[in-house]
């Protein structure tokens, strides 16, 4: 069985964990309509629903919380969360926001015209709904083999560079008005971007002269997957890899929720002073003053000291092996799970895990279901349940081509006795997994269903 090193923390503050029976759960989720969404936190045993903002903040972060300046204008906070950030991405510019989506909001506010077109690797559902929202058109060019669940290439969410220049040739910059890098790629699993890649596509972006933006969002865990598989980068620190990585783009939008190791905030970071002049004015309409947007300054004290812990190499490494042992515990009983695991969570093929259970019984959901069954665990779906769409002219179901249930893993949270209860469940399930039933819908909202909708077994 596949070894894995201890924390390197200890626990110093500690949240109790409620356990249930089988038989609580199974009144519990009847009562949720089978729909995690519904259940109160207080009955989940292990939440592996989102690692946003989610994270457990360390000693040094709780101390800052005490230093915050809550100045509406000029706070010191800020100054300390501008350095940081001006020393991890060398840009000069910087501008909080209460969390990632109000970043996106104002960078596609400024610089996206109706009737254009914003190529990436793949974009983040609420950075696309704002870019269509200002008339743009989003387009996804990762690589082939980021969409494939079997194919174990070292960075699937590297941009296809053919394809790259031959929009930006056929479109030229008054069409594009940037290129957006995610890094990690969080659409197709939280899959890592090459520096080559990261490169070339700068390079690219400059002979057409169209600025290149980076969705930061799990820069610091794109920064390891550098090191640990891009040979180049081997013995590089994990601060110049990111320094590196940034110089290729002319700024970032980022959700602090994930790597910047605390529970609500964003920012944005440009090299030009006139665009973050521009973005100031925004954001005294739509975040806040430019000194604190949207966000306490406490919160960016924290976020500040989180910035520079998520680049430390004892944390990443073990985050990140952390995700692959389980991924890999999966993996050796025949779990179909997807190929490499990307940095923060593990997805599970829920059409392979149950075969016997036709895509219309929505088979990662029957997984999910069972999983909190089983012992309290809550994953989610990303599948049938999330993405079907209907056909407009025939009214016809078209179902996505993957239906994954994703155990995604907070920051620092769970220890490795955890993540073996949740490698257990899962096992444990795969044994009996012919015994399990289908479901149905039996109310569904008309847009964002997976939130809301209730079903029963078929
Ligand atoms: C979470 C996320 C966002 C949105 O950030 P919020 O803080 O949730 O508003 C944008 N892009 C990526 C890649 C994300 O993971």
């Amino acid at each position: 069985m596949k070894k894995i090193g201890p924390e390197p923390y200890k626990i110093k503050m500690v949240e109790p964990l409620k356990q249930t029976t089988r038989e609580e759960r199974k009144k519990l989720i009847a009562r949720a309509g089978y729909n995690i969404f519904n259940l109160g936190s207080e009955d989940i045993y292990i939440d592996l629903l989102t690692d946003s903002g989610t994270s457990a903040m360390s000693q040094f972060q709780w101390a800052a919380l005490m230093q915050g300046d809550e100045t509406y204008a000029g706070s010191r906070s800020y100054f300390r969360l501008k350095d940081t950030i001006t020393s991890i991405t060398g840009y000069p510019y910087v501008l909080p926001s209460h969390q990632g989506r109000g970043a996106e909001n104002i960078i596609t506010e400024m610089l996206i015209k109706p009737g254009t077109i914003v190529p990436g690797n793949m974009h983040f559902d609420s950075t696309r709904a704002h870019m269509q929202l200002k008339g743009a058109t989003p387009l996804d060019l990762v690589i082939d083999q980021g969409l494939k669940p079997e194919a174990d290439h070292p960075f699937k969410g590297n941009i296809n560079l053919n394809k790259l220049e031959n929009v930006l040739k056929e479109h030229g910059r008054e069409k594009v008005p940037f290129v957006l890098i995610t890094v990690t790629c969080n659409s197709n699993g939280g899959q890592p971007v090459s520096m080559e890649n990261i490169r070339s596509a700068a390079e690219l972006c400059r002979r057409y002269r169209v600025p290149l933006y980076f969705d930061a969002a799990r820069f610091a865990e794109n920064c390891y997957f550098i090191k640990d598989r891009e040979h180049a980068y081997k013995d590089s620190e994990l601060i110049d890899i990111s320094r590196e990585m940034f110089s290729y783009g002319d700024g970032c939008m980022m959700s602090s929720k994930k790597d910047g190791l605390v529970n609500i905030g964003g920012f944005m970071a440009f090299k030009d002073e006139v665009l973050h002049q521009h973005a100031c004015q925004l954001s005294i309409l739509y975040e806040g003053f430019p000194t604190y947007g949207g966000m306490a300054g406490r919160d960016l004290e924290a976020l500040s000291v989180g910035l520079q812990e998520v680049l430390e190499l004892p944390y990443l490494r073990f985050r990140v092996e952390q995700v692959a042992y389980l991924a890999e515990r999966l993996q050796e009983e025949g779990v179909p799970v997807v190929k490499p695991p990307g940095g923060h969570a593990v997805y599970i093929d829920g059409k392979k895990f149950l075969p016997h259970i036709p895509q219309s019984q929505f088979p990662a959901q029957v997984l999910v279901v069972e999983l909190y069954l089983e012992s309290g665990i809550r994953a989610i779906e990303l599948g049938t349940t999330a993405f079907t769409e209907k056909d407009p002219d025939s009214g016809e179901l078209i179902y996505p081509e993957l239906d994954l249930v994703r155990l995604a893993i907070p920051r620092r949270v769970y220890t490795n006795a955890h993540i073996d209860v949740v490698a257990e469940s899962v096992l444990s399930i795969y044994k009996k997994r012919d015994q399990l039933k289908g479901l149905k819908i039996v109310y569904e909202a008309p847009v964002l269903r997976h939130f809301t909708c209730r079903f029963d077994f078929v």
